[in-house]
């Protein structure tokens, strides 16, 4: 599904992926943890075509994303994408935001792009703000609200870039139980997350980032039950697990 090849990505002189090699097979739910700083959030970017690469390449769902003649517009429909916050348009309802895409991006009429837009927004328990506007949801409810939006366009993969980390702490739990559903009913998934009960309960396997390269992969359980790394050793002993 996703296959990624000797990636190096610089921003100017500073060498940010030094190397990065990593196959994530459909239906696989893949978590990638580290320092601050260590590339993760430029992996998803280089992922998803909104920054170029310097050397290597990245396969997804048989397109080479970075190769010149590739349309980066198709290519980022197949994929869902969820950030830290997502600014939704404060003048729609919760479902005019989810349907825009669809009408405007996948061309459905304007009924068809509601309908899908009203069932994504029940997959992800908000069939009740259908007609609110987004100022009267929950940061939460505003992060599913993002990722009924990136469902809306029927993505093969979903990258999500520490989608919980804004959120108060007694609202983590709607967004990753949301999360959780999406990984049961199999979608292919990298989650940069600095959660590692989630990572370690939801992932097939879990990338620890250092530096710009993969430290360490494993099966979830493998990687936080008996690390190799002496950084991810570190790591995991600064963090709460
Ligand atoms: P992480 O997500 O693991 O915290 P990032 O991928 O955001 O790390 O950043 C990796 C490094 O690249 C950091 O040193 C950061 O300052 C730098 N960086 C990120 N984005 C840019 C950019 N647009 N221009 C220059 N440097 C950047
Ligand atoms: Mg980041």
């Amino acid at each position: 599904m996703i296959k990624i090849t000797n990636l190096h990505k610089q921003y100017g002189e500073l060498k940010v992926l030094k190397g990065i090699d990593l196959e994530v097979p459909k239906g696989e739910v893949l978590s990638v943890i580290g320092s601050s700083g260590s590339g993760k959030s430029t992996l998803l970017y280089c992922i998803n075509g909104l920054e170029p690469i310097q050397k290597g390449q990245i396969i997804v769902d048989d397109i080479d994303v970075h190769a010149s003649d590739t349309n980066l517009n198709s290519v980022r429909q197949n994929m869902g994408m969820v950030f830290q916050q997502w600014n939704s348009f404060p003048h729609l309802t919760v479902l005019e935001n989810v349907a825009l895409a669809p009408k405007i991006v996948s061309k459905h009429s304007k009924s068809e792009a509601l309908e899908i837009a009203e069932k994504q927004l029940r997959h992800v328990g908000l069939g009740d703000k259908l007609s609110q506007y987004p100022s009267a949801l929950s940061g939460g409810q505003q992060q599913r609200l993002a990722i009924a939006r990136a469902l809306a366009m029927e993505p093969k993969c979903m990258l999500f870039d520490e989608a919980t980390s804004a959120l108060d702490p007694e609202l983590v739990g709607e967004v990753l139980d949301t999360i959780r559903l999406l990984a049961d009913e199999g979608m292919t998934m990298i989650c940069v997350t600095h959660e590692m009960g989630f990572a370690r309960e939801v992932s097939d396997r879990v990338a620890f980032f250092h530096e710009g390269k993969i430290e360490e992969i494993n099966q979830a359980e493998k990687l936080f039950g008996s690390p190799k790394s002496k950084y991810l050793q570190k790591f995991l002993s600064k963090v709460k697990t």
